[in-house]
């Protein structure tokens, strides 16, 4: 998996953890005394979850986020099932819609002696880690099920649902279909 890194890298990440000061524990899965096998959480990210974070472009939506962890000896496969919608703004009409997502994200925490950004989606942690903030991860990963084109959806009908008014206008610019009749003289004598 490639995917942009939005916001900071992986390391930043966990500076902020160590300066970030609780509200935000719900988000901190404990790691010390973790039994091997499987292990869920649940998240709900609600619209003060995205006014706080402040991401260009999404102030607010309704997503639940299902952790699934998978404790081996020396990792820890985590699992993101992430779905429900984001309010973006259209890029065609510009209006603000609810866009729905919904998306898987697997990533993998391998236990070292520091930390660590192996990729994407594998990651080095200390083995003695007490505690881990998933709080920006899950962000990233749930900006990140949005689709490049972010349009309106279409009616049952098939029709667009877009601000009308601004679809008209935007109509208004677009070239006709019908030929100039200056060109079909020219054409003309092209061929003659
Ligand atoms: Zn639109």
């Amino acid at each position: 998996m490639s995917h942009i890194r939005y916001l900071s890298n992986f390391a930043a990440l966990f500076f902020d953890q160590r300066k970030e000061v609780k509200p935000h524990n719900e988000f901190i899965i404990p790691l010390t005394g973790l039994p091997l096998g499987l292990k869920h959480h649940e998240f709900e990210l609600s619209r003060d979850f995205f006014v706080e974070e402040a991401y260009e472009g999404v102030s607010n939506g309704q997503v639940t986020v299902l952790l699934t962890l998978d404790k081996h000896e020396n990792m820890i496969e985590l699992l993101f099932q992430i779905e429900g919608w984001l309010e973006v703004n259209c890029d065609r009409c510009g209006d603000a819609y609810q866009q729905s997502i919904r998306s898987n994200q697997k990533i993998i925490f391998n236990f070292g002696d520091h930390y660590e950004e192996e990729s994407d989606d594998i990651f080095v942690i200390p083995a003695d880690l007490h505690e881990y903030n998933l709080r920006q991860l899950i962000y990233e990963y749930t900006i990140l099920s949005l689709p490049l084109r972010k349009i309106h959806p279409n009616d049952k009908a098939g029709n667009s649902t877009c601000n009308p008014n601004v679809l008209n206008k935007l109509n208004a610019f677009r070239p006709s279909q019908a030929t100039d009749p200056r060109w079909d003289a020219l054409k003309k004598l092209q061929h003659q």
